[in-house]
């Protein structure tokens, strides 16, 4: 992470030819977080579209420039509705734009809790369903030939030294269960290490350049029509659309996609408290660069 230097920036809207002076945030920060992302720092300018001046009427408006909103509003588009995409900050400033950017069926929840907690069908699905959707971005990327560095790599899962190896070869045994290309290994490559001796391989994951993905697919919704404002917040949501920066956006649906919920103060909130997870970087060699890596929490 690379402290924020602040931006001063033009960004054109092609589609809605919004040339647009980007105000200069100082050292205020861009994102969600005290600290530019790499993703961030690596871009010549953040994704950045006009707030909204107006009033305006649309199909269906997404809450959220984040890859949830960015992905339902481009599917949205490409089924011919009229869509219009709303961002507090920025194209990704939220925890998209502070990701490691893995695109992996190697989950936050192990395969064995989940076939424990519901049953083995539904760890399956959850598996075949995390695979699709690297499948679907890699047919997204070639479809609109988005440079991204899109890469398809293998995944290794660890335990920490604290750890039993009986929980990973507990783990192991599910993903076979369920069906998943993995491998049980007795070392991991490239790292050295004398307290992990164990690792479970997940082939054909794959890794991306988050902004870059996104600077894709904003492209993409915007050849099919959509229209994105940022620095435009969601005030209030109700049944005749959204009311952003004090302008009302009349649609006949509203998708929410603010990572936590705006429109339900009560059931999701009670349900979720906030933490902050850490990546470390560091330089490595192109080897070890050829491997994703994901570790037990
Ligand atoms: C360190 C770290 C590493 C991670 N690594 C991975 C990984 O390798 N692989 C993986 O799959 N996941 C990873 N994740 C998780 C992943 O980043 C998130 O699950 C994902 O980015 C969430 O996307 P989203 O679109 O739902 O939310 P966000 O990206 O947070 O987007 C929501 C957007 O809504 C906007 N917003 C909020 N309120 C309003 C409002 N009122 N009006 C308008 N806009 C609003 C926000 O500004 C934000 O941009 C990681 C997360 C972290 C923190």
């Amino acid at each position: 992470m690379i402290e924020n230097k602040g931006i001063n920036n033009i960004k054109s809207n092609e589609e809605g030819a919004n040339h647009y002076q980007l105000k200069d945030v100082g050292d205020g920060t861009i994102t969600s977080g005290n600290h530019t992302p790499y993703w961030f720092e690596s871009m010549i300018q953040p994704i950045a579209f006009a707030p909204l001046i107006e009033d305006i009427e649309t199909d269906i408006v997404v809450i959220g420039g984040g890859i949830a909103g960015l992905t339902t509003a481009y599917c949205l588009a490409a089924q011919g509705y009229k869509v219009t995409l709303i961002e507090d900050g920025f194209i990704g400033s939220g925890e998209t734009g502070r990701t490691t950017a893995h695109l992996t069926c190697v989950l936050d929840a192990r395969y064995v809790d989940l076939e424990k907690t519901f049953d083995l069908n539904t760890a399956r699905l959850v598996a075949q369903s995390h695979n699709a959707a690297i499948d679907w971005i890699e047919n997204i990327i070639k479809t609109n030939n988005i440079e991204c560095h899109f890469m398809r790599v293998d995944g290794f899962l660890f335990s920490h030294e604290t750890d039993s190896n009986e929980n990973l070869q507990d783990e192991y045994k599910a993903t076979q269960r369920i069906g998943l290309n993995t491998q049980m290994l007795n070392k991991i490559p490239a790292i050295h290490s004398d307290q992990v001796k164990w690792c479970i391989k997940f082939s054909n994951q794959a890794q991306i350049h988050m902004m870059l993905y996104l600077k894709g697919l904003t492209d993409a919704f915007n050849l099919l029509g959509g229209k994105i404002f940022t620095e435009t917040r969601a005030e209030k949501v109700s049944k005749e659309g959204v009311i952003a920066n004090g302008f009302n956006i009349k649609a006949k649906h509203v998708v929410v996609a603010t990572n936590s919920p705006i429109n339900d103060w009560v059931t999701m909130h009670t349900k979720q408290w906030p933490y902050r997870s850490y990546v470390i970087a560091a330089k490595i060699t192109k080897e070890i660069a050829q491997c994703i890596m994901v570790g037990h929490r």
